[in-house]
């Protein structure tokens, strides 16, 4: 699997809709400073799902649409489209090519789409679960993230490790049905205070 396109339109300084091609190998982003270089690492990371408007550098969500210039009026929306070569099929979806769309409204209204097909920020997680391209995953290294992660807990390093291991999706699975039956115990015991209340 490999990013092959970036399409990103109304995102921060990309006003209008901009196409980046990526091949295999290595790609460098060059330019003077402030020229939007960083604005992309932010897009990509944005798609995957980043909630966090800090770590997007701004202090409100709605802060990555372009806010417009001396010449250009502010737009109404912003949206990115990662587009990946899933030959080798990494991704557990039977396409080569997978589309994964985040629109934000200045509404607050926030769309996604996998493939062209509305979905759930969850059914993005999900999909990129183990690959290490998840919004967290080691395949997006930050300024400063290197030294986060060699200082940091032995538990959040072990979580790297277990993205690369691919086992995060099981251990999600398993935290999530763990919250099941703790509820369905909670209402095993409510019902049985019901019952006994009837008697
Ligand atoms: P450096 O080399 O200094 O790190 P850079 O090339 O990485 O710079 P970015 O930080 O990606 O640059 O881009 C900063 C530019 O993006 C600034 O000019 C800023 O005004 C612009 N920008 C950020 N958010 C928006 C927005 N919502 N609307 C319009 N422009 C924006």
């Amino acid at each position: 699997m490999f990013l092959k396109r970036i399409e990103i339109q109304g995102f921060k300084s990309f006003a209008d809709k901009t196409d980046i091609e990526l091949s295999g190998g290595i790609t460098c982003v060059v330019g003077p400073n402030g020229s939007g270089k960083s604005n992309i690492s932010d897009a990509i990371r944005w798609v995957l799902g980043e909630q966090s408007a800090k770590t997007l550098r701004g202090s409100k969500m709605e802060d990555v649409i372009f806010s417009g210039t001396s010449r250009r009026k502010p737009l109404g929306f912003a949206e990115v489209t990662l587009v990946f070569d899933n030959k080798d099929g990494s991704l557990p979806i039977d396409y080569s090519e997978v589309c994964i769309t985040r629109r934000l409204f200045r509404s607050g209204e926030s769309e996604y789409y996998i493939n062209k097909n509305s979905c759930r920020l969850k059914d993005i997680r999900e999909l990129f679960m183990d690959t290490g391209v998840g919004k967290d995953g080691y395949s997006i290294i930050g300024q400063g993230r290197i030294d986060e992660i060699l200082s940091s807990k032995s538990e959040d390093r072990r979580n790297i490790f277990e993205e690369a291991a691919g086992i995060v999706k099981f251990k999600t699975r398993k935290e999530e049905s763990e919250k099941k039956l703790k509820r369905t115990k909670e209402n095993i015991i409510r019902i049985n205070d019901i019952l006994n209340e009837i008697e």
